[in-house]
Protein backbone atom coordinates (compact mmCIF):
# COMPACT_ATOMS: atom_id res chain seq x y z
CA UNK A 1 0.00 0.00 0.00
CA UNK A 2 0.95 3.41 -0.84
CA UNK A 3 1.97 5.42 2.41
CA UNK A 4 1.68 8.79 1.79
CA UNK A 5 3.04 9.78 5.33
CA UNK A 6 6.26 7.58 4.95
CA UNK A 7 7.10 9.63 1.80
CA UNK A 8 6.74 12.48 3.70
CA UNK A 9 5.80 15.32 0.60
CA UNK A 10 7.08 19.12 0.68
CA UNK A 11 4.03 20.85 1.10
CA UNK A 12 4.96 23.00 -1.58
CA UNK A 13 7.78 21.28 -3.63
CA UNK A 14 5.36 18.40 -3.97
CA UNK A 15 8.96 16.09 -4.11
CA UNK A 16 9.66 13.83 -0.90
CA UNK A 17 12.35 15.79 0.50
CA UNK A 18 10.97 16.63 3.94
CA UNK A 19 13.18 15.25 6.46
CA UNK A 20 12.75 14.66 9.97
CA UNK A 21 14.96 16.57 12.08
CA UNK A 22 15.30 16.95 15.75
CA UNK A 23 13.95 14.47 18.55
CA UNK A 24 11.35 12.44 17.17
CA UNK A 25 8.16 11.88 19.25
CA UNK A 26 7.33 7.74 19.12
CA UNK A 27 4.11 8.28 19.86
CA UNK A 28 1.67 5.08 19.09
CA UNK A 29 0.61 6.79 15.64
CA UNK A 30 2.00 5.26 12.71
CA UNK A 31 1.18 7.95 10.77
CA UNK A 32 2.48 10.67 12.73
CA UNK A 33 4.85 12.72 10.83
CA UNK A 34 7.58 14.20 13.39
CA UNK A 35 8.95 18.06 12.83
CA UNK A 36 10.34 18.29 9.74
CA UNK A 37 12.26 20.45 7.35
CA UNK A 38 12.15 20.21 3.28
CA UNK A 39 15.83 19.84 1.78
CA UNK A 40 14.92 21.64 -1.43
CA UNK A 41 12.95 24.62 -0.06
CA UNK A 42 13.60 24.51 3.42
CA UNK A 43 10.33 25.04 4.46
CA UNK A 44 9.75 23.63 8.04
CA UNK A 45 6.22 21.54 8.85
CA UNK A 46 5.43 20.98 12.49
CA UNK A 47 3.17 18.75 13.28
CA UNK A 48 0.25 19.89 16.54
CA UNK A 49 1.88 18.53 18.94
CA UNK A 50 4.54 20.39 18.29
CA UNK A 51 2.71 23.95 18.21
CA UNK A 52 1.11 22.96 21.42
CA UNK A 53 4.79 22.86 22.81
CA UNK A 54 5.77 25.87 21.14
CA UNK A 55 8.71 24.46 19.40
CA UNK A 56 11.26 27.73 18.86
CA UNK A 57 13.08 27.60 15.43
CA UNK A 58 16.85 27.21 15.66
CA UNK A 59 19.11 29.58 14.04
CA UNK A 60 19.54 27.53 11.04
CA UNK A 61 15.78 28.91 10.60
CA UNK A 62 16.84 32.63 11.46
CA UNK A 63 19.67 32.66 8.71
CA UNK A 64 17.27 32.34 6.00
CA UNK A 65 14.75 34.69 4.51
CA UNK A 66 11.32 34.43 3.45
CA UNK A 67 10.50 33.70 -0.39
CA UNK A 68 7.19 35.96 -1.07
CA UNK A 69 6.77 32.81 -4.30
CA UNK A 70 6.78 30.06 -1.91
CA UNK A 71 4.00 31.98 0.44
CA UNK A 72 1.70 32.58 -2.71
CA UNK A 73 1.63 29.08 -3.45
CA UNK A 74 -1.56 26.78 -2.14
CA UNK A 75 0.30 23.51 0.07
CA UNK A 76 -1.06 20.46 0.72
CA UNK A 77 -0.88 18.40 4.17
CA UNK A 78 1.93 15.67 4.24
CA UNK A 79 -0.02 13.45 6.31
CA UNK A 80 -3.74 13.84 5.30
CA UNK A 81 -3.20 15.42 1.82
CA UNK A 82 -5.68 18.24 2.21
CA UNK A 83 -5.74 21.71 1.44
CA UNK A 84 -3.76 23.94 4.28
CA UNK A 85 -6.05 26.97 5.31
CA UNK A 86 -3.95 30.14 4.98
CA UNK A 87 -3.94 32.61 7.83
CA UNK A 88 -2.16 35.84 7.42
CA UNK A 89 0.64 36.93 9.91
CA UNK A 90 0.83 40.72 9.98
CA UNK A 91 4.16 41.91 10.85
CA UNK A 92 6.30 44.51 8.83
CA UNK A 93 6.74 41.98 5.64
CA UNK A 94 3.29 39.79 6.09
CA UNK A 95 3.40 36.14 5.24
CA UNK A 96 1.01 33.55 5.20
CA UNK A 97 1.16 30.27 7.13
CA UNK A 98 -0.74 27.09 5.97
CA UNK A 99 -2.80 24.78 8.93
CA UNK A 100 -4.06 21.32 7.88
CA UNK A 101 -8.02 21.65 8.55
CA UNK A 102 -8.19 18.02 10.05
CA UNK A 103 -4.55 17.14 12.08
CA UNK A 104 -3.83 21.17 12.76
CA UNK A 105 -0.19 20.24 11.85
CA UNK A 106 1.23 23.36 10.71
CA UNK A 107 3.56 24.97 7.44
CA UNK A 108 6.13 27.34 7.38
CA UNK A 109 7.60 28.34 4.19
CA UNK A 110 11.41 28.91 4.47
CA UNK A 111 12.10 31.82 7.00
CA UNK A 112 8.10 32.22 8.09
CA UNK A 113 9.03 30.03 11.30
CA UNK A 114 11.49 32.22 12.66
CA UNK A 115 9.57 35.60 11.65
CA UNK A 116 6.83 34.17 13.30
CA UNK A 117 9.00 34.16 16.74
CA UNK A 118 9.42 37.47 16.54
CA UNK A 119 5.64 38.10 16.62
CA UNK A 120 3.13 37.18 19.63
CA UNK A 121 1.73 34.56 17.32
CA UNK A 122 4.60 32.03 18.42
CA UNK A 123 2.66 31.08 21.70
CA UNK A 124 -0.76 30.59 20.51
CA UNK A 125 0.04 29.51 16.66
CA UNK A 126 -3.56 28.27 16.99
CA UNK A 127 -5.45 31.28 17.59
CA UNK A 128 -4.19 32.83 14.14
CA UNK A 129 -6.80 30.14 12.54
CA UNK A 130 -9.53 31.52 15.02
CA UNK A 131 -11.74 34.70 13.71
CA UNK A 132 -12.85 36.19 17.11
CA UNK A 133 -9.08 35.95 18.45
CA UNK A 134 -7.65 37.49 15.15
CA UNK A 135 -10.38 40.20 15.68
CA UNK A 136 -9.57 41.27 19.29
CA UNK A 137 -6.13 41.19 18.63
CA UNK A 138 -6.53 44.14 15.42
CA UNK A 139 -8.82 45.73 17.87
CA UNK A 140 -5.81 46.20 20.84
CA UNK A 141 -3.52 47.12 17.74
CA UNK A 142 -5.64 49.61 17.02
CA UNK A 143 -5.98 50.89 20.14
CA UNK A 144 -2.89 51.72 20.13
CA UNK A 145 -1.82 52.77 17.27
CA UNK A 146 -4.51 55.75 18.56
CA UNK A 147 -3.07 56.15 21.72
CA UNK A 148 0.35 56.57 19.74
CA UNK A 149 -0.52 59.28 17.71
CA UNK A 150 -2.37 61.53 20.66
CA UNK A 151 1.20 60.77 22.50
CA UNK A 152 3.06 61.89 19.73
CA UNK A 153 0.81 64.51 19.10
CA UNK A 154 1.01 65.97 22.76
CA UNK A 155 4.67 65.04 23.38
CA UNK A 156 5.61 62.33 26.22
CA UNK A 157 5.05 64.99 29.35
CA UNK A 158 1.54 66.27 28.89
CA UNK A 159 0.59 63.21 27.26
CA UNK A 160 0.98 61.65 30.89
CA UNK A 161 -0.93 64.52 32.65
CA UNK A 162 -3.72 63.88 30.27
CA UNK A 163 -3.86 60.39 31.11
CA UNK A 164 -3.41 61.07 34.74
CA UNK A 165 -6.61 63.40 35.05
CA UNK A 166 -8.59 60.37 32.88
CA UNK A 167 -7.74 58.00 35.58
CA UNK A 168 -8.64 60.62 37.78
CA UNK A 169 -12.16 61.04 36.43
CA UNK A 170 -12.44 57.90 35.39
CA UNK A 171 -14.49 56.13 38.51
CA UNK A 172 -15.29 59.07 39.91
CA UNK A 173 -18.85 60.20 41.06
CA UNK A 174 -18.62 63.30 39.41
CA UNK A 175 -17.25 62.81 36.39
CA UNK A 176 -19.48 64.29 34.42
CA UNK A 177 -18.95 67.48 36.13
CA UNK A 178 -14.84 66.88 36.10
CA UNK A 179 -15.32 66.38 32.16
CA UNK A 180 -17.57 69.74 31.77
CA UNK A 181 -14.41 71.75 33.73
CA UNK A 182 -11.84 70.46 31.49
CA UNK A 183 -14.16 71.66 28.87
CA UNK A 184 -14.95 75.20 30.10
CA UNK A 185 -11.57 75.51 31.30
CA UNK A 186 -10.29 75.02 27.86
CA UNK A 187 -13.21 76.75 25.61
CA UNK A 188 -12.45 80.01 25.10
CA UNK A 189 -10.90 82.89 22.93
ZN1 LIG B 1 9.99 21.94 -0.24
ZN1 LIG C 1 -3.19 16.93 8.04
Amino acid sequence: MLDAARMRLCPKCKSPTLAPFGAIRGGGDPDAIPPSRCEHCKGVWLPHEAIEAHLPPDASDSAISADPRADALPGFCPRCRGLLARARVESDHPFHLGRCPVCRGVWFDAGEWAAVASTEWLLHLDDLWDPVWRKRVRDHRAENRHLETVQHALGADAYAKVMAAIEALREHPNRSLGLSFIIEELRGP
